[in-house]
C-alpha cells in the first residue's frame, strides 16, 4: 500500500493563511486587531525560542503580539497581577503563559487565573470541562491541529475506530474528547494497557502521544489506518556522530508500509501547533466581539 504522507508544514501554511484572511476581515470590517499576549517567566532557552517563534508568527498573520518577560524569581502575586491586567485589557484576546513555570509557581493556579475566554492554550479547567461535556470551548492547540489534519484527510470521522496512545492532559485526553465529539469510537491506551499492540491494530485512526522514540512499529498498525504521530523525541543520529535526530513515537519506515496516511516527524504535527495557537487567538477575538467564528479553524 502506498501511504499518503500528510505534510504538516504545508497544511499549517494553509491554516495560517486562513487566519490571516480572517484577521484582515476583522480589521477592515470592524476595526479590530486581534492581540496575543505571551508571558515567559525565567530564562529557559527552549521556552525563549518558542516564545520568539510565537511572537513572529502572530505578527506575520497581522495580529498584535505582546511579550512579557519576567525574572525567574517573580513572585506568584506579581504574575497573577499581570494576568489580571491582561484579562482586563480589551486589546488582548489571547493569553498564553509559557510552561513549564519555575518550581516556586503553582502552574494550575496560574493557568486557572487566565480568563477562560482568553485561554488560547485551552488548559483552563473550565475549558477542559466544556470540551469534555461537548460544549464550545478553547481547545488545546496540538490536539486541535491533529483533528484538523484528520478531518482534511478523512472527511467525516463518524463511526471510525480511533485509538489515542497516551493520556496526558495536554494531548491524549483532549484528543480523545475531540474524536468522541466527532463521533469516533475512542479508546485511550497508556502504559498499563494490556495487549496494546492488538488494541492499536484494530484502529482506523491512531494518534500517538507517548514520548517514546519509535515505539509503535508497522506490525502494530492495521492495514490502511491513518496515523498521526505527535511524538517529538531526540535520539543520537545513527550516521552522524555527535549529532541528534528527531523521531516520532511511531517507527516511520515500517509503519508507512501499512498506513493509508501518516504524518512525518519532523514536519507533521509540530508546525500545526503554532498555527492552531493563531487560530485560537482569532477565534477568541471573534467570540469576544460577538462576531462570526472563522470557518474551519475551530473544533
Ligand atoms: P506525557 O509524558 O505527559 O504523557 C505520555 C503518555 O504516554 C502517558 O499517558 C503515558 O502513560 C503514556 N505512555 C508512556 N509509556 C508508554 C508505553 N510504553 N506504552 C503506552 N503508553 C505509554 O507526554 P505528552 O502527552 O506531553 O507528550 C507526548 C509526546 O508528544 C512527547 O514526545 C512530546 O514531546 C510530544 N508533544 C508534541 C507536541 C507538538 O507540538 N508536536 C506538543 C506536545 C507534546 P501513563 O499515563 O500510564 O504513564
Amino acid at each position: 500500500m502506498t501511504a499518503k504522507i500528510i505534510d504538516g508544514k504545508e497544511f499549517a501554511a494553509k491554516v495560517r493563511a486562513k487566519v490571516g484572511e480572517h484577521v484582515a476581515r476583522l480589521k477592515k470590517d470592524h476595526g479590530i486587531t486581534p492581540g496575543l499576549a505571551v508571558v515567559l517567566v525565567g530564562e529557559d532557552p527552549a521556552s525563549e525560542v518558542y516564545v520568539r517563534n510565537k511572537g513572529k508568527s502572530t505578527v506575520e498573520v497581522g495580529m498584535n503580539s505582546v511579550e512579557h518577560k519576567l525574572d525567574a524569581d517573580t513572585s506568584e502575586a506579581d504574575l497573577l497581577a499581570l494576568i489580571d491586567q491582561l484579562n482586563n485589557d480589551p486589546a488582548i484576546h489571547g493569553i498564553l503563559c509559557q510552561l513549564p513555570l519555575p518550581k516556586h509557581l503553582n502552574e494550575e493556579l496560574v493557568i486557572n487565573s487566565i480568563s477562560p475566554e482568553k485561554d488560547v492554550d485551552g488548559f483552563h479547567i473550565s475549558n477542559v470541562g466544556m470540551l469534555s461535556t461537548g460544549q464550545k470551548s478553547m481547545v488545546p492547540c496540538t490536539p486541535l491541529g491533529c483533528l484538523m489534519m484528520l478531518r482534511d484527510h478523512l472527511g467525516s470521522l463518524s463511526g471510525l475506530n480511533a485509538v489515542v496512545v497516551g493520556r496526558s492532559n495536554i494531548v491524549g485526553k483532549p484528543m480523545a474528547n475531540l474524536l468522541l465529539k466527532d463521533s469516533c469510537t475512542v479508546t485511550i491506551a497508556h502504559s498499563r494497557t494490556k495487549n496494546i499492540e492488538e488494541v492499536v491494530r484494530a484502529a482506523d485512526i491512531v494518534v500517538a502521544a507517548v514520548g517514546r522514540p519509535e515505539m509503535i512499529t508497522g506490525d502494530w498498525i492495521g492495514e490502511g489506518a491513518t496515523v498521526i504521530d505527535v511524538g517529538i523525541n531526540r535520539i543520537p543520529h545513527p550516521e552522524k556522530e555527535g549529532k541528534n535526530k528527531l523521531v516520532g513515537d511511531v517507527h516511520f519506515a515500517s509503519a508507512v508500509e501499512k498506513t493509508g496516511a501518516i504524518t512525518p516527524v519532523p514536519g507533521g504535527v509540530g508546525p500545526m501547533t503554532i498555527a492552531c495557537l493563531l487560530a485560537n487567538t482569532v477565534t477568541a477575538c471573534s467570540r469576544a466581539n460577538g462576531l462570526e467564528e472563522p470557518e474551519g479553524l475551530t473544533a
